[in-house]
């Protein structure tokens, strides 16, 4: 009995592996923008593409449904999500409210290296700016997503790193969807500044700087809702 509890609970914790790798794996797709809003993501061909039962490739795509980055709907299935100009706006406020707290706890508890890998992911982050290509394009966006994402790990809070996460993937949507320049997600050199003012212990500025940076990405995008016409109105003049 105690081995086929414990074999369960094996089989168990591989099923959670398995969903929580592809999970990843389509949440850094969309990160990257190797997926756009809106793509179809049939359980057989995730199951197939990851070499998994579609049972597992359900669980990967109901988990992702639950960070908000696929829609699931009746009859229909899965897609990668498409928001609206309001969740859009909702997912900037949120980082609004979150991420100067995120930094302060970060700043409590940063260390020496800390700081090196921050500043090597923006070196990285600047290289990969000069640099031409689509796969060059999306290391740097997933870079400068990653610096986001390492403050939330430095702030030593797994939940609220989680949250960035999903706040993060959710953004990268929402920028490939109203996003106006070719930038990255960032695409300013903010996030340096962002890290003097911690190294130099000014933390009223380090949240003031991530709060410009925030709204410099909102700002780029246009959220005008797109009505689309019908057949008669679009020849209208
Ligand atoms: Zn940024």
């Amino acid at each position: 009995m105690k081995s086929a509890a414990k074999a369960q609970q094996a089989e168990d914790s591989t099923t959670d592996t398995g969903a929580q790798q592809i999970r990843d794996a389509i949440r850094e797709a969309i990160v990257e923008r190797r997926l756009s809003p809106g793509t179809k993501l049939s359980e057989s061909d995730v199951g197939n593409l990851f070499n998994v039962s579609r049972t597992l490739a359900r669980a990967a795509l109901q988990a992702l449904s639950y960070e908000g980055l696929v829609s699931v709907e009746k009859n229909r299935g899965a897609f990668v999500a498409y928001p609206s100009p309001e969740e859009a706006r909702q997912i900037f406020s949120a980082r609004r409210l979150v991420e100067p707290g995120i930094l302060r706890e970060a700043a409590a508890r940063i260390t020496p290296d800390d700081i090196t890998h921050l500043r090597q992911l923006l070196l990285e982050e600047g290289r990969l700016m000069s640099e031409r290509g689509q796969t060059a394009r999306r290391a740097e966006i997933k870079a400068s997503g990653d610096f986001h994402l390492t403050l939330a790990m430095i702030s030593g809070n797994s939940i609220m790193q989680r949250f960035m996460e999903e706040l993060v993937a959710r953004s990268s949507l929402v920028i490939a969807l109203y996003g106006q320049s070719t930038a990255s997600s960032c695409g300013h050199s903010e996030h340096g500044d962002i890290i003097s003012a911690i190294e130099a212990d000014e933390l009223d500025r380090a949240c003031q700087l991530m709060l410009h940076h925030i709204a410099h990405i909102e700002a780029d995008l246009d959220l005008r809702e797109r009505k689309s016409l019908g057949l008669k109105e679009a020849f209208e003049l």
